[in-house]
């Protein structure tokens, strides 16, 4: 199974490419994660791209692309993948494409999480990180159960540097200037489904895998056609 997912920052792409991830068993491949630990690590790459992450700006094509092409040979990306925050230009979406077709494999769907953008204001603002496992929680609508402490890990939770509210209004106007133009692209390519990203993470879960048609089983433990 070889799918992206689309949509602005705080659509809920990680917390859906985890679920599914859990229920096809393959990776979630994120950029912005695969960014965010070599700022951490303050590898030669991260020192490159942290101040472009926290003006919430895009990293380089060439940069990321070479990112995902590593991340992508990893042996547990041999059955499949789940694309979260990449490709996020139609340059990116070219270069992908490129990527795929000398492998002989192709992407088997793209799904476009939608939500207005009021929402992705009101849900980012209050989002809190885990420093561990990522796992993202949000203090006004799903608080974790501890102040703090992610109740996956224990891991302690953070506020992005990016999910500021004047960084976000910033990262919409990228998303809206570079990366919707790919609900267009995949759109030709006869690949893309829309998905109605509101309500709870289990309604759009529901979503997805009926959009995903029989790719993945609909529970975990089930087996997909
Ligand atoms: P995300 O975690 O997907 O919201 O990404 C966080 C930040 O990482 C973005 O605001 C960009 O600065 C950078 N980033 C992530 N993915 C890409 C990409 N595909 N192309 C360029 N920059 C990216």
């Amino acid at each position: 199974m070889r799918v992206i997912l689309l949509g602005p920052p705080g659509a809920g792409k990680g917390t859906q490419a985890r679920m599914l991830s859990d229920l096809a068993g393959v990776p979630q491949v994120a950029s912005g994660d695969l960014l965010r630990a070599a700022v951490q690590k303050k590898t030669p790459l991260g020192r490159e791209v942290a101040d472009i992450l926290a003006r919430g700006d895009l990293v380089g094509d060439e940069t990321v692309v070479k990112l995902i092409e590593d991340r992508l040979d990893g042996p547990d990306a041999a059955r499949g993948f789940i694309l979260d925050g990449f490709p996020r230009s139609v340059p990116q979406a070219e270069l992908l494409d490129g990527m795929l077709t000398r492998r002989g494999i192709r992407i088997d769907r793209a799904l476009a999480v939608m939500v207005p953008d009021g929402e992705i204001v009101k849900r980012i603002s209050g989002r809190r990180t885990c420093r561990n496992c990522q796992t993202m929680y949000n203090v006004a609508l799903e608080p974790p159960r501890q102040p703090g402490v992610c109740e996956k890990c224990g891991g302690e939770l953070y506020q992005r540097e990016d999910d500021s509210e004047q960084t976000v209004q910033h990262r919409l106007d990228v998303y809206n200037a570079s990366t919707k133009p790919l609900l267009e692209y995949y759109s030709r390519a006869g690949i893309l489904s829309r998905i109605d990203g509101m309500g709870t993470p289990t309604d759009v879960e529901k979503r997805m895998v009926g959009a995903l048609d029989g790719l993945v089983p609909k529970e975990r433990g089930g087996s997909a056609r």
